[in-house]
C-alpha cells in the first residue's frame, strides 16, 4: 500500500514542531502528491489555532503550496463540542480551508458545561479502565451522529481514541453522507473488532498519519498493521495507490 496523500499534518500554529513548508517539503521527500495542514480548531484550549492568525496561517500553507510540487490544502481538525454535534467552525470560516475533519478532543470550550462528559468523561473511563455505561456510549455515538448530520465532515479523525461511541454506528453514518473514517497511524483509537464492524457498513476510509513533526509525515505503520489485523479490504482505502478521495467539504461549499 503507497500513500497518495496525507490529509492530517501540524504545524506550529496548534501543536506540530514544524511549519507548513516544511511539511510540504516533506511530504515531497516521502513521494505524497497532496498533504493537508490541519490545526486543531478554535475551541481547542492551549494548542488550537487562533482565529486572529488564521489570516497569516493561510499566507503560510499558499506559500507552502507554491513553493512545492505538492498541492498543499489548508484544512482544520475541528472539535465535536457536544451532544449536539456543535463544531467549532461556522459557515464564514468555510472559505478559509479546503478540507474539514473533526474529532473528539478532551481540554476544549465545551458548548455546556454537562458535555465535558463526551471529551473527560472517555478520558476518566479509559484512563482508570472504567467500564462505559450504555447512556453514555449513546450521548457519545451522538454527538459523532449529529455532528456528522449537522456539519459537512470530510473526515472523522481518530474515531474513539480516548472515548467510547458505538463505531458501527457511527461508521454507517459516515457511509450515508459521504464522509470518511480515519484510521490514524499515530495511535491506536478502534479495536480489531470494531474496525471490522465499520467496514461491514460500507464506510470509506483514509489513511493518516496525524504528524505533529516532519519525520512523520506520510507514516503509516500503525495503521497498515491494524488494517491487515481488522481485515480491511485496501480498495476501501481513498488516499493509496493513487486513488484520491471524494471530499463532500467542497461539493458543499460549491452550492453555498
Ligand atoms: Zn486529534
Ligand atoms: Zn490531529
Amino acid at each position: 500500500m503507497k500513500l497518495t496523500a496525507d490529509y492530517h499534518t501540524h504545524t506550529t500554529y496548534s501543536d506540530g514542531k514544524n511549519s507548513a513548508a516544511e511539511n510540504a517539503v516533506a511530504a515531497e521527500k516521502a513521494g505524497l502528491a497532496e498533504i493537508a495542514i490541519t490545526e486543531h480548531g478554535y475551541s481547542h484550549i492551549f494548542r488550537g489555532i487562533a482565529r486572529k492568525e488564521t489570516e497569516a496561517w493561510l499566507g503560510e500553507v499558499r506559500a507552502a503550496d507554491k513553493l512545492s510540487r505538492v498541492r498543499v490544502l489548508t484544512g482544520i481538525e475541528s472539535n465535536i463540542r457536544g451532544i449536539s454535534g456543535a463544531c467549532d467552525l461556522t459557515e464564514k470560516d468555510f472559505e478559509n480551508f479546503d478540507v474539514y475533519l473533526a474529532g473528539i478532543h478532551i481540554v476544549i470550550r465545551y458548548e455546556h458545561p454537562s458535555d465535558r462528559r463526551i471529551g473527560w468523561g472517555g478520558w476518566f473511563r479509559r484512563t482508570f479502565h472504567v467500564k462505559p455505561s450504555a447512556s453514555f456510549v449513546r450521548d457519545v455515538t451522538r454527538a459523532y451522529i449529529r455532528a456528522i448530520e449537522n456539519n459537512p465532515i470530510d473526515i472523522i479523525t481518530h474515531l474513539n481514541y480516548q472515548t467510547f461511541a458505538d463505531a458501527a454506528e457511527v461508521a454507517k453514518c459516515c457511509a450515508d453522507y459521504g464522509t470518511y473514517l480515519e484510521i490514524s497511524s499515530k495511535k491506536p483509537h478502534l479495536s480489531d473488532d470494531e474496525l471490522a464492524a465499520c467496514v461491514n457498513t460500507g464506510v470509506r476510509f483514509v489513511v493518516n498519519s496525524d504528524a505533529h513533526s516532519v519525520d512523520r509525515i506520510g507514516d503509516t505503520k500503525l495503521a497498515e498493521e491494524a488494517i491487515a489485523r481488522a481485515g480491511v479490504p485496501l480498495d476501501r482505502i481513498d488516499n493509496i495507490d493513487g486513488r484520491f478521495p471524494k471530499f463532500r467539504f467542497a461539493e458543499y461549499k460549491k452550492h453555498m
